[in-house]
């Protein structure tokens, strides 16, 4: 199953949209496929990638993490390293290059805790495009260092107020705005999920890491017992997994937000959780966490990237065909996993990351010294240093917290003189 059928995988995907969207949908859809068969357009999209991006990213060996754990050698793949500090680039890029091929220079673009934002805004100053980005009020305000940043790429970032004012809401809002604006714009989604084409466009756009992969196994002949990436809506799992899905090994491994416990409301287990069911939201059929009413339930992360209700539709289906195998990893071992690659590999996991890193910390000494597993690092950490300071050190952060503010505060006049001339 290593694309969609018609926009189905199995019983999930599709494109449940009102009417106005149906046109841009398929525009894009044979927009995407004529694009992919032109090698103008695919070299084009290599050249970015290896330019902008900076792939290949490298493969690395955890030869001490491998050791103290006593078991398999692990192996990072270090996603972290791409231009704006994450995977969310390889598929912005992609898109924003696609938009401007089909003329339209308007990008919007959803986004949670900002990551997403970002990559878009940065793919969008690097092409000359115009740029908003939908961000719920709650994010805006909880993820000023992403809001920044999108500022300082030129983006526009427009906050929304209706319902939960989180992300479910600017993906309402950048929906309607695509409606309203077809021919001027497109809607850059940030995830595999969303209406087909969605689900196919970002993975292919995010199959790069699978396929340098498949690559740095081969030259360094290596035994691969499992690839473990962490699964939000899905792009850097189904990105690591696409070019392994019509074979029989590796063992994938998605590792979801276990966030603080089983509960409903505290995780966001949408494929190992209790109040998992099939559901339509948002355009796709998939598995969600949804109350009785079909209502998106609250849901819990320490991590910004994976705390979304729903899953893509390729990644329920192959959950559901038992090619993929789903676990989850608690808040705290996500933080504990941080701290272990960081002291013995000098790499900082994002949170979202750490959850696939705390699954390899679990499954390595299970495994002979001969068999390696593969981690995707989909992230660097730098970004949660506000989230991460303050629960490894929190009267030092507070320390600084206060000191900043004071220093702000006295020097504000003085500041803007200087800085801004
Ligand atoms: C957004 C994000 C994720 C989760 O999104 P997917 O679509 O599931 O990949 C994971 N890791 C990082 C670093 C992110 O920014």
């Amino acid at each position: 199953m290593s694309h969609s059928d018609n926009g189905f995988f199995g019983q999930f995907g599709g494109k449940y949209v009102a009417e106005v969207l149906r046109r841009p949908l398929d525009e894009l859809e044979t927009e995407f496929r004529k694009a992919m068969s032109d090698p103008s357009f695919t070299q084009e999209l290599e050249e970015i990638q290896r330019d902008y991006i900076g792939r290949e990213t490298p493969l690395l060996h955890a030869a001490t993490a491998s050791k103290i754990l006593g078991g398999a050698q692990i192996y990072i793949k270090l996603e972290g390293l791409a231009n704006t500090g994450a995977h969310k680039i390889n598929n912005a890029i992609g898109q924003c290059l696609l938009a401007r091929r089909m003329g339209k220079k308007r990008i919007i673009a959803e986004t949670g805790a900002g990551q997403h934002g970002v990559a878009t805004a940065a793919a969008c100053a690097k092409l000359g495009l115009d740029c908003t980005v939908y961000m719920g009020e709650v994010d805006v305000r909880r993820q000023q260092p992403n809001v920044a940043a999108m500022e300082l790429y030129g983006a526009k970032v427009h906050a929304v107020t209706s319902g939960s004012r989180t992300l479910k809401d600017a993906v309402n809002e950048a929906m309607r705005d695509w409606a309203a604006n077809p021919d001027t714009t497109h809607y850059v989604l940030g995830s595999a999920l969303g209406p087909a084409p969605f689900p196919d466009m970002v993975r292919e756009f995010q199959s790069v890491i699978g396929k340098e992969v498949k690559k740095q196994i081969a030259e360094r002949n290596l035994d691969v017992e499992a690839l473990i990436a962490c699964v939000g809506g899905g792009s850097n799992s189904i990105g690591f997994f696409a070019p392994f899905v019509d074979e029989d090994s590796p063992r994938l491994i998605g590792v979801e937000a276990g966030g603080i416990g089983p509960d409903v409301g505290q995780n966001a287990s949408r494929m190992t959780g209790n109040a998992s069911r099939d559901g339509i939201l948002q355009g796709y059929k998939s598995r969600f966490l949804l109350d009785d009413d079909g209502q998106a339930l609250p849901t819990r992360s320490i991590s910004a990237g994976l705390d979304y209700c729903g899953i893509g539709p390729q990644l329920a289906a192959l959950g559901k065909s038992g090619r993929i195998e789903f676990t989850s990893a608690l808040d705290k071992e996500a933080l504990e996993a941080v701290k272990f690659f960081a002291k013995n590999e000098g790499v900082l996991f994002a949170l979202e990351s750490a959850h696939a890193g705390a699954q390899a910390i679990k499954l390595a000494p299970t495994l002979p010294s001969s068999k390696a597993i593969i981690i995707n690092m989909s992230g660097r950490g730098d970004k949660d240093v506000f989230i991460t300071s303050p629960v490894f050190r929190l009267e030092k952060w507070l320390d600084f917290l206060h000191a900043e503010i004071e220093r702000l505060e006295e020097h504000k006049d003085i500041h803007e003189a200087k800085i801004m001339g």
